[in-house]
């Protein structure tokens, strides 16, 4: 079984123009996937992929509403886990939290780059502190963006004094933290939050992969594939050859990923 814990798909009318505009701001970052979620499920279908968690951000107040509403929408379809999230700055945030726990959703995408915030801002404590209560998973998008220039706003640093302020699991995505490899190492591997492997494929040297793995332990690290940006295969190929054993590479395969979205029973 194969669960990728960190995907993308956008609404069919927006997709291309999704796509496009991403990977332009990227660099040139090329898709593998047209952003539709038709397309994801193709991907899923051809590189082995039972259940792929669905991430979108709000990157304004006003889009708060149609994002979860979407997120739900794609709860319902067989293979697909999907979370919610909200503007931090938005006046109904914690109101929208709710909605989210009501509609089912597990879980809130942050993104402190695309929502004009800093992981470490005091401001931001009544947000986690709604988010614990209600007991979502909170998966931040964590280190460099290849859409943005410095400074970030979860970089390992900040990071490590926001999960103080978490009483519910946090997933920090592409290892930790996307380019910030020592500062993962050194602030957060080993610590209570899990990481994913998204977009790590070509994009960090093997040795960090192999240390961040190992400090941590494998109980707490979750497939992930940043899809349509890299693919199943792709960071496939990286873990294995991180010397994992069959038991480690299960539990980041999918078991972990069963148990924190209480999928397990
Ligand atoms: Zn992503």
């Amino acid at each position: 079984m194969l669960i990728d814990f960190h995907t993308h798909c956008f609404p069919n009318e927006i997709a291309n123009a999704a796509i496009k505009k991403l990977s332009f701001v990227s660099g040139g970052l090329k898709a593998h996937t047209s952003g539709t979620i038709k397309s994801l499920k193709a991907s899923m279908e051809k590189h082995g992929v039972d259940i792929s968690l669905v991430l979108s951000i709000a990157t304004n107040a006003e889009q708060q509403k149609n994002v979860n509403d979407f997120a739900y929408e794609l709860s319902k379809k067989e293979g697909i886990v999907a979370f919610g999230s909200v503007y931090p700055r938005a006046e109904d945030a914690l109101f929208e939290l709710e909605r989210i726990k009501d509609m089912g959703l597990k879980g809130v995408k942050l993104h402190p780059d695309y929502q004009h915030f800093s992981a470490d801002d005091e401001k931001l404590k009544p947000l986690y502190k709604k988010i614990s209560s209600l007991g979502l998973i909170t998966v931040f998008h964590t280190g460099l963006d290849y859409g943005f220039p410095p400074p970030y706003g979860a970089t390992p640093e900040k990071m490590e004094k926001a999960l103080l302020w978490f009483d519910s699991p946090v997933v920090a995505a592409h290892f930790g933290g996307l380019g910030c490899h020592d500062e993962v190492l050194k602030r957060l591997a080993g610590k209570d939050i899990f990481f994913d492997t998204s977009f790590g494929y070509g994009t960090m040297p093997k040795f960090y992969a192999e240390k961040i793995v190992e400090k941590h332990g494998a109980d707490r690290i979750l497939f992930g594939t940043d899809t349509p940006w890299h693919t199943a295969k792709m960071e496939m190929r990286l873990l294995n050859t991180l010397g994992l054993s069959e038991t480690e590479l299960d539990k980041i395969k999918y078991k972990n990923a069963l148990k924190l979205l209480g999928m397990d029973e």
